[in-house]
């Protein structure tokens, strides 16, 4: 079967992912297509090749009769009333993150999709999709260095525009982390510190960078979290778990190792772009998959409440300077933990 797919936000991502649903993954086409700027949704329909319908409204890519499935991609203020949409029509989506631009949003979205009673929504979490974070995982659930104890990690950015402000380093950078962190230790967060040290000058007045984040979770795991968006070297993605019998890390992404000039060494990414640019494909074959066999198998509306939770408890603990608890309601049955 062939998943007829509608886009909804034809920016950016919305555009990459039209074209690797459309001409690269198995067993979906691009057939509707909206954008709030419908001039510019139309010359990517044309310019792209994938010539889909452009309609006037998200609602009516949702409500087209050959749309089984939508991808919302516009920007984050707009998903809440978008996936809502598609759940009240009884369609599936994938929502690119965020899930809701509030943690109330995104309940809204968590209750309406119970109340309809079947799982629907999927949200764009696509580190769980990288391989280097799967050996990972599959090397902790195996026990390999005993209990997960702490982990140490970091996201670094060479540089962002001015318009990357405030606390976009916890709601459009960490927020990655957040996801990531619970779907690799299997386990929540109970608490949360954020530190403001001294500030690069390589970042813009509107900035505060690096910043620490301190997690912790259920089972008493402790996550530091270096963010430092203007670091200036490369993309440098993290992570080391430290187990009690050894330390588990993140593999580096491929690269040459090279002796050349009296030096030894090998390059780092510039453009996050590509560092988890193979991972978006994983997420979106699987979900096109899952999605024919009518379930929902990747990071789910409930993951995407929690991760929005968390990163309000990180901007207020950052406001405060407080440790702050970080208080989950029950996860519902209906979300029952897949691995
Ligand atoms: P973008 O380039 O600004 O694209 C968003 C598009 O949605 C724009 O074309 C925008 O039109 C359109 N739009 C805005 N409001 C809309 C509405 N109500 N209905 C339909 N379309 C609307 O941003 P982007 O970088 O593609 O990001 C889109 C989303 O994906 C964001 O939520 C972002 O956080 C997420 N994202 C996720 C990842 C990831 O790694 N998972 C990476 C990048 C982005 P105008 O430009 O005319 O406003």
């Amino acid at each position: 079967m062939t998943l007829r797919i509608g886009i909804i936000g034809c920016g950016g991502i919305g555009q990459e992912h039209a074209r690797r649903l459309h001409f690269k993954l198995a067993g979906a086409q691009v057939v509707a297509i909206n954008d709030i700027n419908l001039a510019a949704a139309t010359q990517f329909s044309e310019m792209s090749g994938i010539q889909a319908r452009v309609l006037d409204s998200h609602q009516a890519v949702i409500d087209a009769p050959d749309v089984d499935a939508l991808v919302v991609a516009s920007w984050g203020p707009a998903h809440e009333e978008q996936v809502l949409a598609c759940i009240k029509a009884g369609k599936p989506v994938f929502c690119e993150k965020p899930l809701a631009v509030t943690a109330e949003g995104a309940r809204r979205i968590v209750d309406a999709e119970v109340q309809a009673g079947k799982k629907l929504v999927q949200v764009g979490f696509m580190r769980r999709y990288d391989a280097g974070y799967r050996a990972l995982k599959a090397t902790l659930d195996a026990g390999t260095v005993g209990d997960a104890l702490l982990v140490h990690a970091a996201h670094r950015n060479p540089a962002v525009p001015e318009m990357y402000v405030g606390d976009m380093s916890i709601t459009d950078t960490f927020i990655h982390e957040i996801d990531v962190f619970r779907w690799l230790l299997n386990d929540d967060y109970v608490s949360v510190q954020v530190i403001e040290g001294r500030k690069t000058r390589n970042a813009h007045a509107g900035l505060h960078d690096p910043i620490t984040v301190l997690l912790e979770t259920r089972q008493g795991i402790r996550i530091d979290t270096e963010i430092y968006v203007a670091c200036r070297f490369g993309y440098d993605i993290q992570c080391h778990v430290v187990g009690e019998t050894g330390v588990a890390s993140l593999p580096e992404p491929m690269s040459v190792p090279l002796r050349s000039n009296a030096r030894q060494g090998s390059g780092i990414l510039m453009d996050w772009k590509l560092r988890f640019i193979d991972s978006y494909d994983v997420e979106l074959q699987d979900w096109i998959e899952a999605t024919v066999r009518g379930e929902v198998n990747g990071p789910d509306a409930w993951d995407g409440y929690v991760a929005s939770v968390t990163a309000e408890a990180c901007i207020e603990a950052r406001k405060t300077k407080q440790i702050l608890p970080i208080a989950l309601p029950e996860r519902p049955a209906f979300y029952a933990r897949q691995g």
